[in-house]
């Protein structure tokens, strides 16, 4: 009954995680992947506001005219970037498949990095492409010889992802440059997912729509920053020609983004989130300082994830198991990557879980 298409994809591994949780009792979860903070009152009444006013109609595809010149002042702010145009989406993951669907043929290479987020994979398969890997182990930074060995006549789509989920790592200044070097000398279109960007622990966070504008999609999105994934709320930025292919899908697919959700966050991009920020960075502390003498460890410099590698001889899917046998979870590297050697811990988590996760996983390398 089922299309080959949906038959070939398989759940993702942290769904499974999911499906785990709900089964236990009291669990220690650090494999979540959203804040633990609730969006701030001022912007949830920006929310309630616009429903009590009658927002609540359809809007324009590419979303309200004020929030796309207001995300487009904001990458001017922070990135001296005029992208040709925006559109609104429903999170991230709706300007991930909106943007495949629209680069994508049948056999054509996604270049993604490993480790990676999931949907990446599943969306390039459900488009016809083929995924390919540029790898970041074993400190999760860019090599330009790497990235350069994997390039085909196929590759199309470069994609990249900092700060990253699941490392954290952040990349710098010279690895975007040499990302968008390799991209131009190859004629591939670079697809950024910045969805993270918030999350910053670095001195400086600099986003690849500063060195290969030109030929660039760039998605963003406020599910995590103010906490509200359950909104569907993130835009793409990009080339005109692609973007309005994109808007005409959206028209197709999702429609629109959320109405009163696109008023909310007109507000909260004016609103302050540096103190939440100040305590995941708290957070990133408590965990890499907890761990650092048991766990080899790559110190996250954004997002809110790290990836230890595993205790030695041990592999993900029994270290994950033997954690959640102390009532501890965490996701297997293979999630993620196609080698296991690494887990991933969200520190989204409040601080007291966080504190007797750290326990626990210690006991656990020892
Ligand atoms: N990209 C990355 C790297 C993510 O971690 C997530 C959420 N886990 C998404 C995209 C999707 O986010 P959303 O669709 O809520 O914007």
């Amino acid at each position: 009954m089922l299309s080959k298409r949906a038959k070939d994809i398989e759940a993702s591994g942290i769904r499974k995680i999911f499906e785990l949780v709900n089964s236990m009792k009291d669990p220690i979860n650090l494999s979540i992947g959203q804040a633990d903070f609730d969006v701030p009152d001022p912007i949830k009444d920006e929310a309630v506001k616009a429903m009590r006013d009658g927002f609540n109609k359809y809007t324009v595809t590419q979303g309200i005219p004020e929030l796309n010149e207001a995300i487009k002042a904001d990458l001017l702010k922070r990135y001296g970037y005029e992208p040709e145009a925006s559109l609104v989406t429903c999170g991230v993951s709706g300007g991930l498949l909106l943007s495949f669907l629209c680069l994508i043929d049948p056999g054509d290479e996604v270049l993604l990095p490993d480790p990676y987020f999931v949907m990446y994979k599943i969306l390039t398969q459900l488009c016809d492409g083929v995924p390919s890997y540029y790898d970041l182990y074993p400190d999760f930074r860019v090599r330009r010889e790497e990235l350069e060995s994997r390039i085909t006549p196929k590759t199309k789509i470069l994609l990249v992802n900092s700060p990253s989920n699941p490392t954290g790592s952040v990349f710098t200044a010279k690895e975007l440059e040499t990302i968008a070097e390799v991209a131009r000398a190859n004629d591939l279109i670079v697809v950024s997912d910045e969805i993270y960007d918030r999350f910053i622990y670095a001195p400086k966070f600099h986003s690849i729509s500063e060195f290969c504008p030109e030929r660039l999609v760039l998605l963003g999105g406020f599910s995590k920053t103010y906490g509200m994934p359950g909104w569907r709320m993130g835009f793409a930025a990009g080339p005109k020609e692609i973007l309005d292919k994109m808007m005409v899908l959206q028209q197709f697919s999702f429609v629109c983004a959320p109405s009163f959700a696109q008023k909310a966050v007109l507000f909260a991009l004016d609103f302050d989130m540096k103190e939440y920020i100040d305590r995941y960075r708290a957070k990133r502390d408590l965990i890499c300082d907890g761990l650092k003498n048991e766990y080899d460890i790559v110190v996250p410099d954004g997002s809110f994830y790290c990836f230890p590698k595993l205790p030695n001889g041990i592999s993900g899917a029994e270290f994950v198991s033997r954690a959640v046998e102390e009532k501890v979870l965490v996701v297997p590297g293979t999630a993620f990557s196609r080698h296991d050697s690494h887990f991933r811990i969200s520190f989204a988590a409040p601080d007291d879980v966080l504190e007797r996760g750290v326990e626990i996983l210690r006991n656990l390398a020892r």
